[in-house]
């Protein structure tokens, strides 16, 4: 950050008009501002007003909802395109002769994207990136063999993370939450779904959406905030499981829907964690609290979590190794996103959730990274890009489209990014190459040189201090 005091006092005035701005539009556009200046080099008049035009591949990704099954390979691309972003908002998209012609640039930055192909910012659907109590000693013994069982006696587990979360000052979760949104923005990721879930009581659990939420607030990547406050049970509550549902629906949720720290509501139904009944009881009440729902569903064990959240509406179920033939159309029929999180198969040494199957089925499959400080700690796109299309049968295109636009329908913001269409936020990448081949191809390596939010240049590859 290098923001100047004239920059500071700019920041000051833009945040109170956020807080007295009327329509939509127009706070998009105060955010825009808030976050452009905040995070951007320099303070620019011309801030979330840019053209990028002559990108040899404008790879749009259009559309407003999920794509499904064979629509996942429309990525609607444009040779020689352009985008216009005004205000923070794409208003043209189209071959770079038509979006110019006859408009007036004054006002706008340019950037050439000869050679260059351009692409949705990406959404990273599933992430856990709020914790304390990184695991490395307990990867080393996993690599050894140790089951998690005895993990978990020599101190290993998600109780250690959960120990480390409760005792870490906001400032800290703060501090390392910032650089690691650093880094996802520079693998191309401008929205990022973040869970709680490593408190596992009142006080904690609210932290780390709070912490969210500040983040939000600083940094330019969005984050949209899930309570997952049944991740696991607690050692005090071991045995007592209903009991904790019960701590989760009358305590800890109700308050969260009353603060308004998360959107979302999650829990981890699998053997030995939370029953397929418990699950269905938590994610009701939250139905009727007015979160929306998501469901780590079938990781280890068929359970019964992704039929679950086709009977509940979830927005999305995640994970799904061992879901069922049934559950897979039961998906597809009911409109929930598939998020595959291959970094986890793969850090596990697990057999990859049926990617190319699920989508022949006709599921809408996203793809995140669920980085976490246990099962996936890795961030990286390139990761994912590279055993989505070299793992699991998923097409390039289909993996584009489950990054972009149905990444942005597992958060529920289809209708806002996830692709370059007229009225969307602009967000957008820019690759050091002029094909979106070049992502799995420059196998585990991000192709990234530039990053822009909400029409504003955040990360540029050339000047790292551009965030
Ligand atoms: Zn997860």
């Amino acid at each position: 950050m290098c923001c100047d005091e004239f920059a500071i006092s700019l920041i000051i005035r833009d945040f109170l008009s956020i807080r007295h701005a009327e329509p939509k539009a127009n706070l998009y556009y105060n955010l825009a501002i808030f976050k452009g200046i905040f995070c951007s080099l320099h303070y620019d008049p011309m801030n979330g007003n840019i053209i990028i035009n002559n990108a040899s591949q404008l790879v749009t990704c259009s559309g407003f909802r999920a794509k499904q099954g064979k629509s996942m390979s429309d990525l609607h691309v444009i040779d020689h395109g352009a985008v216009v972003i005004e205000k923070g908002i794409i208003t043209a998209v189209g071959k770079t002769e038509d979006v110019l012609a006859g408009s007036d640039k004054t006002g706008f930055e340019t950037i050439d994207a000869t050679g260059k192909a351009v692409l949705p910012g990406f959404v990273d659907s599933h992430t856990h990136f709020v914790f304390d109590g990184y695991r490395a000693e307990e990867f080393s013994w996993r690599l050894c063999g140790e089951d998690y069982m005895k993990i978990m006696e020599r101190g290993g587990g998600i109780v250690s993370t959960v120990g480390a979360t409760r005792k870490a000052s906001r400032e800290e979760l703060i501090e390392s939450g910032r650089k690691r949104l650093d880094s996802m923005l520079s693998f191309g990721v401008t929205t990022v779904e973040g869970k709680s879930g490593y408190g596992l009581d009142e006080e904690t659990e609210i932290k780390q959406l709070e912490v969210m939420e500040a983040l939000d607030r600083m940094h330019a990547v969005d984050i949209v905030r899930t309570f997952l406050g049944a991740h696991a049970v607690p050692t005090d509550f071991k045995g007592r499981e209903e009991q904790y549902i019960d701590y989760m629906t009358d305590i800890v949720m109700p308050l969260v829907a009353r603060k308004k720290l998360a959107e979302f509501c999650d829990i981890f139904c699998e053997k030995d964690v939370f029953s397929l009944e418990q699950s269905r009881r938590l994610l009701l009440k939250a139905k009727e609290l007015g979160f929306k729902l998501k469901i780590h569903a079938d990781e280890i064990f068929p359970l019964g979590g992704a039929e679950l959240s086709a009977d509940l509406g979830a927005v999305s179920a995640d994970h799904l190794l061992h879901a069922s033939d049934n559950a897979i159309a039961k998906m597809a029929k009911g409109g929930v996103i598939a998020t595959l999180l291959p970094g986890t198969a793969f850090s596990l040494r697990e057999p990859y959730a049926r990617g190319r199957y699920i989508i022949d089925q006709g599921c809408a499959v996203a793809l995140a990274t669920d980085f976490n400080p246990g099962s996936c700690f890795s961030e990286s796109i390139p990761l994912i890009f590279a055993l989505a299309t070299l793992s699991m049968e998923i097409t390039i295109e289909e993996a584009i489209t489950a990054l972009t636009i149905n990444g942005a329908a597992a958060v529920d913001r289809a209708d806002r990014i996830g692709s370059l269409d007229a009225g969307k936020i602009g967000d957008v990448v820019i690759l050091e190459f002029p094909s979106y081949k070049f992502i799995p191809y420059h196998v585990g390596v991000s192709c990234v040189e530039k990053v822009i939010k909400n029409g504003i240049l955040v990360y540029d590859k050339q000047n790292k201090n551009s965030r």
